[in-house]
């Protein structure tokens, strides 16, 4: 029970970094054992400051749980969501190349964008721009693959938000840098 809560985020319930470093190392040893891909997906809520400003911090914190909620929901058993902290959150992916971890990711940013949220009388609409790094293809261990998809979601941010980065989806030519 202890090492459970150790590794979970209190405001949320899904994991929290110190249990996405463990599962990191489960899960790259069975992709490596079974030929899987593996990949790490880094997700921050967009304008999330503004819906503190807007509505206060306990409306902010409930549509951080609600943001979890889907996340957790939509994982396979073998996947892992994790809040890295703040509006921040991770997902790793067992059996998805830089192809199907985009999609995915773009399945969650769809279904987030598209169903606003209700609170206390009050509807939210948000949305979250994501990066894509996959094990093998951007690197082997937990801090480059962060670096990576942390890199490709800020590419997301400058190029108008609401999007997910990878390699195999660039930000194309004419948003680079808009
Ligand atoms: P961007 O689209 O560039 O990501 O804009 P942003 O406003 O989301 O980014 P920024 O990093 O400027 O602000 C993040 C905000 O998230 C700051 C803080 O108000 C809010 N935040 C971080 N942690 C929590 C939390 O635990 N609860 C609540 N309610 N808000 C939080
Ligand atoms: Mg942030
Ligand atoms: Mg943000």
């Amino acid at each position: 029970r202890l090492i459970e809560l150790a590794g979970t985020d209190s405001l949320t319930g899904i994991a929290n970094p110190m249990r996405m470093g463990e599962e990191f190392i489960r899960l790259r040893s069975q992709a490596e054992r079974s030929g899987m891909a593996l990949s790490l997906v880094v997700l921050d809520i967009d304008k999330f400051k503004r819906v503190n400003d807007l509505h206060g911090h306990d409306i902010g914190d409930r549509a951080l749980q609600h943001i979890a909620g889907i996340l957790s929901e939509r994982l396979r058993g073998s996947d892992l969501a994790c809040r890295l902290g703040g509006e921040e959150f991770a997902l790793l992916l067992l059996g998805a190349d830089h192809q199907q971890a985009a999609k995915l990711a773009d399945h969650l940013r769809q279904q987030v964008d598209s169903i606003p949220l209700s609170l206390n009388g009050t509807e939210l609409r948000i949305s979250f721009s994501g990066g894509v790094a996959t094990l093998l293809n951007d690197g082997d261990d937990l801090s480059t693959l962060l670096k990576v998809a942390d890199q490709r979601m800020y590419e997301a941010k400058s190029s108008g938000r609401n999007r997910i980065v990878s390699a195999h989806n660039p930000v194309p030519e004419s948003l680079a840098n808009s």
